[in-house]
């Protein structure tokens, strides 16, 4: 039963590759790898000398064809992308969702990935994220989804190239600048730097080049709490006309409309009863 194997590559440090990565690297009948001279060192230093075959988004439709017939034959194949794990933020779900539905087996191979080392690396809350990948380029829809993101619980994960950090961290800042943020720059290489500061802070450190604009990023926003910064339908009503909504739309007693009121907003019972009694 032949194969597809989705092998997870490095991010920078070529030792970090598992044992059944290069195993299975080795082993299969082809490798599909988005630039052949990036897969091509891989192999090198691990001397795999299996054929090279090109994956990448810009034949990935035809590719997947010859993939697909070269799985008929029964032949195993390995797709790998430049860096990391491939279907992430890189050509491929296209190629397995077809495979699956062709009833072929799909095994991962797992390995490094960025937004999750950097993640790991940041001390920002890591229970809940969101994983955004790269960001529209135009302001206006970027400004768009960091807003929506930026408002939910979970810590927000941005893929950006070094010619977009300044407008993105710019972007982050005005929708709040106080927000704790990581910036993950070269991670797992010689000159990996993790930075964890206000939105601000970030700013900061990279007009003074103390973050260089340089090499590949992570962005990571830290979420809020929901549920402190919820905001209620009764915001801005006097307490008065909360009650009164209750008894009105819900068919409450005026009992019951205070004990919710007071459930509401934080209140003693007694105190929403006092409120709403001397008002009338
Ligand atoms: N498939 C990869 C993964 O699993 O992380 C992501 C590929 S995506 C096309 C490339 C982007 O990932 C870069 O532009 C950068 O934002 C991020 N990235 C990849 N390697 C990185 C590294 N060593 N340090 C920081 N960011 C990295």
């Amino acid at each position: 039963m032949p194969i597809l194997y989705l092998v997870g590559t490095p991010i920078g440090n070529l030792e970090d590759i598992t044992y059944r990565a290069v195993r299975t690297l080795t082993e299969v009948d082809f490798i599909f790898c988005e630039d052949t001279r990036v897969t091509a060192k891989l192999c090198q230093h691990y001397q795999i000398e299996t054929p090279l075959k090109s994956y990448h988004e810009h034949n990935k439709d035809k590719s997947a064809e010859h993939i697909l017939a070269l799985l008929e034959e029964g032949k195993d194949i390995a797709l790998v992308s430049d860096a990391g794990c491939p279907c992430i933020s890189d050509p491929g779900y296209e190629l397995v969702n077809q495979a699956r539905e062709q009833d072929y087996r799909v095994e991962t191979i797992p390995g490094p990935n960025a937004a999750i080392t950097a993640l790991m690396t940041s001390g920002l809350p890591s229970y809940k994220f969101v994983f955004l990948g790269f960001l529209p380029r135009h302001a206006k829809e970027k400004h768009a989804v960091l807003e929506k993101w930026m408002s939910r619980e979970s810590t927000s994960m941005i893929y950006e190239s070094p010619y977009r950090i300044k407008q993105t961290v710019q972007a982050i800042a005005e929708i709040d600048p106080e927000r704790r943020v990581a910036i993950g720059r070269e991670l797992t290489k010689k000159f990996e730097q993790v930075e964890t500061e206000s939105i601000q802070t970030i700013a900061q450190m990279l007009e003074e080049a103390l973050i260089p604009q340089k090499g590949e990023f992570v962005v990571l926003i830290e979420g809020v709490n929901e549920e402190a910064t919820a905001t209620h339908w009764w915001e801005g009503m006097s307490l008065v006309n909360h009650v009164d909504s209750y008894m009105q739309k819900e068919d409450m007693t005026s009992k019951d409309a205070i004990k919710q009121v007071s459930v509401d907003r934080k209140m003693k019972k007694r105190e929403v009863y006092e409120a709403y009694h001397i008002q009338e």
